[in-house]
């Protein structure tokens, strides 16, 4: 580590108040003694100062470990953010991320119930418009004693149990992206199946980064109090088809790219448990793919942000331009704006918090 301090009022101050001392620390490793360099200089010295700067660094650059090379996930070779990042963090090299995308993962077994009840906690934008709840969808095939979450927006713990849910019917939450209004609500679900003593594992299917995401989330907010059990995290590639857990009846999650965040994966899912399709869009703009991946499902979850064209979401015209292409059995608008909810004659249907369908 390398700390650099510039200290504006140091004891050899002159009185002026113009006076600065720039402190150069390295620490090789933390429990090792650091190597200190500090020099005065005029405040307005700027050329002086990034001088020494440049000067510590060299010759402090051989006590610094070198940097680690960031590797992928899968099959441990070190990536190259250039050539495989698309302009995201990589995590995962270009070749696996082919593989992921041509050959699914071999499912868990089907569940013998024929049927998957549907349970809308959250259909609310990131606005809260409406006074809906954010992102948030219980979904379990008919008999499994588990179910799965898709997205868990900030409040979903509260929701869950004002519907006679808690986190221990939770077998698997299924994460869109990492915006708040997804994924904010995960701390709690942890917090909850901590106070349960929640002994079957928790599996978290999401977009890579997961892991880091979510630590991040848990160390702002609940910092002292580590998880005490067991989160089995699966980063999904774009295109590719996850198993579910047994407990829910087995099945499969398949991960399709949405046109959302630019900077990371965001995702659509497919869901076949209970013999039957659920495909959700989670945000995405626009999509002809998720169209087509939809074709015949049993349901189709759509965000609907807003009547017209906006960046990163759907709006409600552009889904009834595509409609006579949409042939999902039923179809179900949500992360509705303020603008599509005060609409009359929508060309499909909009989820209301607490809505519970059987498909
Ligand atoms: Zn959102
Ligand atoms: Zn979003």
């Amino acid at each position: 580590m390398l700390e650099i301090r510039i200290l504006a009022d140091p004891d050899e101050d002159d009185g002026s108040g113009r006076t600065v001392e720039v402190r150069l620390i390295a620490r090789p490793r933390p429990d090792e003694d650091p190597l200190e360099d500090s020099r005065l200089f005029a405040a307005g010295d700027r050329e002086r100062i990034v001088a020494f700067v440049a000067e510590m660094l060299e010759r402090h650059a051989a006590a610094l470990p070198a940097p680690r090379l960031e590797c992928c996930r899968r099959c441990d070779r070190a990536l190259d953010p250039e050539a495989e990042g698309d302009g995201r963090r990589p995590f995962v090299c270009r070749s696996c991320q082919q593989a992921a995308a041509r050959g699914p993962r071999p499912a868990g077994p089907q569940g013998s119930g024929e049927g998957v009840e549907v349970r809308f906690l959250g259909t609310g934008d990131a606005f809260g418009s409406g006074g809906k709840r954010q992102a948030a969808i219980f979904v379990r095939a008919l008999g499994s004693p588990l179910g799965l979450l898709l997205d868990a927006g900030p409040g979903c713990h509260a929701t869950l149990r004002a519907e006679g849910l808690t986190s221990d019917d939770i077998g698997a939450v299924v994460l869109s992206h990492f915006h708040g209004d997804h994924y904010g609500g995960v701390p709690f679900l942890e917090l909850d199946a901590m106070r349960s003593g929640r002994s079957e594992p928790l599996r978290v299917i999401a977009p890579p980064g997961a892991p880091e995401r979510l630590a991040a989330l848990r160390e702002c907010l609940y910092r002292d109090l580590p998880l005490r059990f067991e989160q089995e995290i699966t980063e999904a590639l774009p295109g590719e088809t996850v198993g579910l857990p047994a407990a829910l009846g087995g099945g499969s999650a398949r991960a399709l790219a949405a046109r959302h965040q630019p900077e990371a994966w965001a995702f659509s899912w497919k869901l076949e448990l209970g013999g039957r399709t659920v495909v959700y869009s989670g945000d995405t703009g626009f999509s002809d793919e998720l169209i087509s991946e939809s074709a015949g499902a049993d349901l189709l979850i759509h965000e609907c942000t807003s009547l017209e064209a906006l960046p990163g979401h759907t709006s409600h015209r552009e889904l009834e331009e595509a409609a006579s292409r949409i042939t999902a059995r039923r179809v179900l608008l949500v992360h509705t704006g303020e603008d599509v909810l005060g609409a009359a004659g929508l060309a499909f249907e909009r989820a209301h918090d607490g809505l519970r369908v059987v498909v």
